[in-house]
């Protein structure tokens, strides 16, 4: 099938996206992939969403968005892109990009938006599932607010897991942050804004065994110095437990077509959410056509708002491409 404009990914970045390229008269395709909504529905509220005062649950604002989009023209499509094959902006018959959806369904798109997200990266234990959204959060920005005067613990020693500890430690009675190593890894300005806190006590060398509660986070079990003679088995009562171990972008399908930096992120052009092409020697080439919105090229701010306003500047972009096609 052939379309003017393809937008992968449905959360904020993407239905955006398609609000602005509907308007646009691009009769837009947008492929909703794995996680409808995106990850913001991995949260329980959303209260800082301008236009929302009394606050939404992001299954519904995903909604408002889907309909918004939908009302325009924006064709919907259910499926996982299993493949692309974007062209050679150099190659000077090269025109379209190609996109398939579960192996068997071909797009040949005139631009493609990428807007595909990040993930949270969990530790994997079988407890976080139980209580993920009751108790068990991956932002901080996002879920702090509903820990007023309790104690968490935040997970982590990167810069992530101190600005958020600071960040809760501003709202929570207490903050136990869970170290796996005898140091921070973050920078020293953010280890010291942790260690100066008095609200934030840091457990350095412990690992978490599993989260407990009756129905929600009440507690989490860790071990300290674990396969060492002085290992100790320790029990905290938590009331939240908050990941900050890290986030990988959903770029892994594109990276032979568009250039990421080394943790994956894609790079776009100075302010504006074009794409690279990746080359040996590291000079850019813009990869015509293709945009890229989103937590998946945004590896600072992570923030719904961000990515909305960053899938309508990909949408703008897009229909400028398309237009100058003629
Ligand atoms: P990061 O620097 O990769 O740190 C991840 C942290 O999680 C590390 O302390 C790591 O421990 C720990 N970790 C990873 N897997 C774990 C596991 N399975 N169990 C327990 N702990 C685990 O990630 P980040 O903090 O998200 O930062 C990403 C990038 O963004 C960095 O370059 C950072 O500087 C930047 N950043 C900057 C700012 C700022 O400047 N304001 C704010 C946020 C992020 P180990 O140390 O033992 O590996």
């Amino acid at each position: 099938m052939k379309v003017k404009c393809l937008i992968i990914g449905s959360g904020p970045a993407g239905y955006t996206a398609a609000i602005y390229a509907s308007r646009a008269n691009l009769a837009p395709v947008l492929i909703e992939g794995p996680q409808l909504g995106g990850q913001l529905t991995t949260t329980t509220e959303v209260e800082n969403f301008p236009g929302y005062p009394d606050g939404i649950d992001p299954f519904t604002m995903m909604e408002d968005f889907r309909r918004q989009a939908e009302r325009f023209g924006t064709t919907f499509v259910s499926g996982i892109v299993t493949k692309v094959e974007f062209a050679n902006s150099q190659e000077p018959t090269a025109n379209s990009h190609k996109v398939w959806v579960e192996d068997t369904d071909l797009y040949e798109a005139d631009a493609v938006i990428i807007a595909t997200g990040a993930s949270a990266r969990y530790l994997g234990l079988e407890s976080e599932r139980t209580y993920k959204g009751r108790g068990v959060s991956a932002c901080a920005t996002c879920d702090g607010f509903f820990y007023r005067k309790k104690t968490v613990a935040v997970v982590g020693g990167g810069d992530t897991a101190c600005e958020e500890a600071n960040y809760l430690a501003g709202l929570c009675e207490k903050v136990y942050m869970i170290v796996r190593k005898p140091f921070l890894r973050a920078s020293d300005i953010m280890q010291q804004r942790v260690l100066n806190n008095p609200k934030i006590e840091v457990l350095f060398e412990h690992n978490t065994l599993q989260l407990t509660g009756e129905g929600k986070v009440q507690g989490a079990d860790l071990i300290y110095r674990k396969g060492e003679p002085d290992e100790q088995l320790r029990h905290i009562a938590i009331d939240g437990f908050f990941l900050a171990i890290g986030h990988h972008p959903n770029t892994e399908l594109f990276k032979d077509f568009i250039a990421r930096d080394s943790e994956g992120y894609i790079i776009t052009r100075n302010n504006s959410t074009q794409c690279y092409q990746p080359t040996a020697n590291g000079q850019q080439l813009i990869a015509k056509g293709i945009f890229a919105a989103g937590d998946c090229a945004d590896p600072h701010y992570r923030q719904a708002v961000v990515a909305a306003g960053s899938g309508a500047k990909a949408a703008i972009e897009a229909d400028k491409y398309i237009k100058g096609l003629g």
